[in-house]
């Protein structure tokens, strides 16, 4: 699984990861900056060694405490969704493998992000590839409070399924911020857009059915 001692990043990691890029501009990814993220952060870094080869497939895998790491697709939709700008403080919730944190680390912006498992958030803390990303802050607790300290963010990326669209995570949200947050109770969810009006008022958009682990209450210690 993660390890502390730096792996390798070879011609091979890079061209796969080449491919990967195309695959997603196949897909219908056109945000360049989002493309060269995902092409600056080494994938395989962020699995088990068993999945090394297949790191820079289409596909979701296991990590720590019965988690996922996201398909590169939705890492790529859900970042091209946040129309990132530069100077961002952007709220991700469910940390996990902190994979998707690192492409937003690429984007120039100050990423917080909260983790509910114990183990994973501590194990993602001897993560060498971390070390890049200073602009990077994580934080054990539980992302239906969000970080009222921190707030108010101009974007909120959730990567869990949301039972429902937590109230307070729309309150620390910026007016002129967006929300891009999965929707849904059972095995899927629909991908939400939430934009908050200058005047307060929200606009809602559903941007199609994907798949992911739940948004749990409480934390896991
Ligand atoms: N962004 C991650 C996706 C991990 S899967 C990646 O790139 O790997 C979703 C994660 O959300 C899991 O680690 C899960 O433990 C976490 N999660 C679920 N409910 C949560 C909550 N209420 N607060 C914070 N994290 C939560």
């Amino acid at each position: 699984m993660l390890q502390s001692i730096p792996k390798d990043d070879n011609y091979l990691h890079k061209g796969l990861r080449k491919q990967l890029v195309q695959l997603l501009r196949d897909k219908g990814i056109t945000d360049e900056r989002v493309l060269a993220a995902i092409d600056a952060v080494p994938r395989h870094f962020f699995l088990d060694p068993a999945f090394e080869r297949q790191a820079y497939e289409n596909r979701a895998f296991p990590i720590t405490a019965n988690q996922t790491i996201s398909h590169p697709y939705t890492v790529a939709f859900q970042t091209q969704l946040l129309d990132i700008k530069k100077y961002d403080k952007v709220l991700e919730i469910g940390t996990g493998s902190a994979y998707q944190a690192c492409v937003l680390g690429e984007l120039g912006i100050t990423l917080y992000t909260i983790e509910r498992q114990r183990a994973l958030y501590d194990y993602v803390g001897q993560f060498f590839f971390l070390k890049k990303y200073p602009n990077i802050k994580r934080f054990y607790g539980d992302g239906f409070e969000g970080l009222p300290s921190f707030a108010p963010f101009d974007k909120i990326i959730i990567t869990c399924g949301a039972p429902f669209i937590p109230p307070k995570l729309v309150v620390q949200l910026k007016p002129g911020g967006i929300m891009i947050i999965p929707v849904g109770e059972d095995e899927k969810q629909k991908m939400i857009r939430i934009t908050k009006n200058k005047d307060g008022t929200l606009k809602q958009e559903d941007l199609g059915d994907f798949s992911f682990v739940p948004m749990l209450q409480g934390k896991n210690n």
